[in-house]
């Protein structure tokens, strides 16, 4: 353990924190979370109101429900020490694999970072859920979904990040209206932030031919890239929209950093439905729990009223029942979520008391849920 190293003030607030933590008991071990050295580190620096404290935490299994009470329990008996200003918490990961197709080496580092290597696991500490967004399918609407999620988690609190892992076929900037590159500040990537999201895809990155000529290895280290390089913060939820049709070694890259969970977007087709069976049956290979299916373009609403199932109906429905997995929405054709889009602004935003947007809060409402994921600044 390495208690404010670089402190040589710090042996009476050591004492203090100490104590405080040793009322922080895990049910699993019925221990506290010094004694289970499930605190590593802990640093102080000055702050504006007070002394900031940096703790560095690794508890065991992952992102779970009970991980996020003791992290906001060891926060709240820090906090509540005198004369202490701010407290950050780092929970680090658990090493994962390294797998044989793991991008690495100087010829896997696209975005030309200086200096960058790349790691052969993805941390992503300050991040409590990462959640992929697929589809079997192009032009289903996996990436309006994810837009439109993205923003409807920001607006209930959520701090959220919307990453664009599709390489060959970036979509983000175009939803969200962005034309700059994005910005690079102290060694690091900065995600532009568009409607309460940080964003970034590679549009944002480097121009569209540069990244059409990447191959296999640059284009998997393109997306790490995008996962470690870039200055995401603190966040509640990440958001992946991956390509569509995401293939093993796009999956083995996710699953290093530790997806929580993954939506499959799907139109009400029969053909479309096949890539649903496989795409879920890729997550679970990964271990990767599917949250649910959304089925898109379920139905368009006609002026008198009735409901014209252009594509089919309840196909979706049934795929999600037969390979159980829960059906988390249908979406209807909606003329606006395409002008918006077109506009470059997600729906919620564009007009946020439209019926059509409050479809996004409870899908954003469900799969929070799913996750066990309420705001930590703010829990209901
Ligand atoms: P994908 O990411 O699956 O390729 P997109 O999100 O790019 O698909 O959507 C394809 C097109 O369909 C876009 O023009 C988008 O605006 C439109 N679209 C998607 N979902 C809907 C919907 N529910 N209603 C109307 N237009 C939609």
């Amino acid at each position: 353990m390495n208690w404010f190293s670089k402190n040589p003030d710090g042996l009476a607030v050591e004492a203090a924190l100490r104590a405080a933590l040793s009322g922080v008991i895990d049910p699993r071990t019925g221990k506290d979370v010094v004694t289970t050295n499930f605190v590593t580190s802990a640093s102080l620096a000055d702050g504006e109101d007070g002394a900031k404290v940096t703790i560095t935490v690794e508890l065991p299994g992952g992102p779970s429900p009970l991980n996020d009470k003791l992290q906001a329990e060891i926060q709240a008996q820090v906090k509540a020490l005198d004369g202490i200003g701010a407290v950050s918490l780092i929970a680090t990961a658990h090493k994962a694999k390294v797998t044989p197709d793991s991008p690495r080496g100087g010829h896997a580092n696209p975005l030309g970072l200086p200096g960058s290597k790349l790691a052969d696991t993805i941390a992503m500490p300050f991040v409590r859920r990462i959640v992929a967004i697929a589809s079997g399918k192009g032009g289903v609407g996996k990436s309006t979904m994810a837009a439109n999620l993205a923003v409807a988690f920001a607006q209930a609190g959520y701090r959220t990040g919307l990453m664009d892992a599709d390489i060959y076929g970036p979509s983000l900037p175009v939803l969200f209206g962005l034309k700059q590159k994005a910005a690079f500040a102290d060694g690091q990537i900065q995600p532009t932030e568009a409607f309460g999201v940080k964003l970034m895809s590679i549009g944002l990155l480097v121009p569209e031919e540069k990244a059409l000529a990447w191959r296999g290895p640059m284009v998997m280290g393109a997306v790490q890239q995008m996962f470690t390089e870039v200055h995401w913060g603190e966040l509640d939820i990440l958001l992946i929209d991956t390509p569509p049709g995401t293939g093993d070694a796009h999956l083995t890259l996710l699953q290093k950093a530790r997806l929580s969970g993954a939506v499959i977007v799907s139109t009400p087709q029969e053909m479309a439905l096949a890539d649903v069976r496989r795409g879920v049956s890729l997550f679970r290979q990964m271990e990767t729990p599917v949250l649910g299916l959304i089925e898109n373009m379920a139905y368009f609403d006609q002026p008198d009223g009735t409901r014209l199932p252009i594509f089919g109906e309840g196909g979706a429905r049934k795929a999600a029942l037969e390979l159980k997995v829960p059906f988390l929405a249908e979406v209807p054709l909606i003329p606006l979520l395409q002008a918006a889009s077109d506009a470059g602004t997600p729906l919620g935003a564009y007009d946020p008391e439209t019926p059509s947007a409050g479809i996004f809060k409870q899908l954003a409402r469900d799969i929070a849920e799913k996750l066990d994921l309420v705001p930590i600044e703010n829990p209901s």
